[in-house]
């Protein structure tokens, strides 16, 4: 981090990364829970780039230090290890809530512990919100499991197997968002709920078993590409930048139901293994092996209502995502880092 340029220096495309200054009095105190992961990492540069003072808690189950170890020692800036299973008392104005593990590896690593994060974990940053009276948001998910209805709208209710090997993290979020709503309106807690749809960028773990590190991964080292499934599912992918744009959006906006934030994009698994083959310039072969368990046939967002209400849509195309992705990863494998 260059405090002269305040830009980070592993980004190329500086000039895309809004940075708002604030006004004085718009500085608050904002608690990130999961803010050592990749989403939260990215999260809290741009918060810091504005000026707030924010407050880290991460347990680093899938978090590193090291995605925010730029901001060590700056005086708006404390990392705290802790697990939010447990609660946890600080005065803040906002409260981001995305601790969880979120790549199907790691949710199935410890499913109960997953549904512990989800659910005991929302339970006392909920709790603390009431009590400090913050606002809260809660990193949801794309909660419709195998939808029926495409593309998923916020009103569509969802299609989840509630003892498949994916409900310690699809249920968990559904009650992380019951929970959330009950709190509103039971307590009056001032709630935000953001359904997040796949995301990648720089940072993401290189084995989370997800789409887009697998495939960078094994096209920068000339292996095979692996397709679960015969390729012609669909996925959307959303630069990691677009969703910090998003979710600072919708914490101030004056609007509690569920907003869906994802790249409406559409590509089969097959389209997105050539782009990266082609972006890594690799000639590795792709090969196909079974889909895993209730995996979705198709998962697109309806973005309308993120359109309407923030006046927000993705503005990074999935190809320079992609090239800003590998150019990470490249770097982390020459660093010796993975
Ligand atoms: P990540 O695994 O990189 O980050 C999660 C962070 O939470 C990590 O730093 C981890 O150490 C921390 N954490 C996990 N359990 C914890 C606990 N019990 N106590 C304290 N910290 C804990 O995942 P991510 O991709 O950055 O996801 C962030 C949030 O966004 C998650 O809530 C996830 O469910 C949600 N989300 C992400 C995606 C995506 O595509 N990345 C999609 C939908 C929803």
């Amino acid at each position: 981090f260059d405090p002269k340029t305040r830009t980070i220096s592993y980004l190329h495309s500086r000039s895309f990364l809004p940075v708002k200054s604030l006004a004085p009095g718009e500085k608050k105190r904002i608690l990130v829970t999961g803010g050592a992961g990749f989403v939260g990492s990215h999260l809290v540069d741009r918060l810091m780039l504005m000026g707030h003072e924010v407050i880290v808690l991460d347990n680093f189950f899938t978090g590193r230090k090291n995605n925010v170890a730029h901001w060590i020692g700056h005086p708006n800036f404390e990392l705290i290890r802790h697990d939010v299973v447990d609660p946890f008392l600080i005065e803040v104005d906002q409260i981001y809530h995305l601790a969880c593990p979120a790549s199907p590896p790691h949710y199935q690593y410890n499913p109960i512990k997953t549904v512990k994060t989800s659910v005991m974990g929302t339970i006392n940053m909920l709790g603390l919100a009431k009590r400090i009276k913050a606002r809260f948001l809660l990193t949801s998910t794309s909660v419709y499991g195998d939808p029926e209805e495409h593309p998923q709208a916020e009103t569509y209710w969802g299609h989840v197997n509630p003892i498949g090997p994916r409900a310690c993290y699809d249920e968990g979020k559904r009650v992380a968002e019951t929970l959330t709503y009950a709190y509103m309106h039971q307590d009056d807690v001032d709630v935000r709920v953001a359904r997040i749809f796949n995301t990648f960028g720089p940072r993401m773990n290189e084995n989370d078993g997800r789409v887009v590190s697998n495939f960078i991964m094994q096209a920068l080292k000339g292996e095979e590409l692996t397709i679960y499934g015969d390729g012609h599912q669909t996925r959307s992918f959303q630069y990691v930048h677009d969703l910090v744009d998003g979710l600072i959006l919708l914490m101030n906006k004056d609007y509690t139901e569920p907003i869906n934030l994802g790249n409406p994009d559409e590509y089969t698994i097959r389209e997105f293994a050539e782009l990266i083959r082609s972006e890594v310039n690799s000639s590795s072969k792709i090969k196909t092996l079974p889909a895993p368990t209730d995996d979705p046939r198709k998962r697109r967002p309806d973005i309308t209502k993120a359109e309407q209400i923030l006046g927000w849509k993705p503005r990074w195309p999935v190809k320079q995502g992609i090239g800003e992705t590998v150019n990470y990863f490249k770097r982390q494998m020459e660093a010796g880092l993975i």
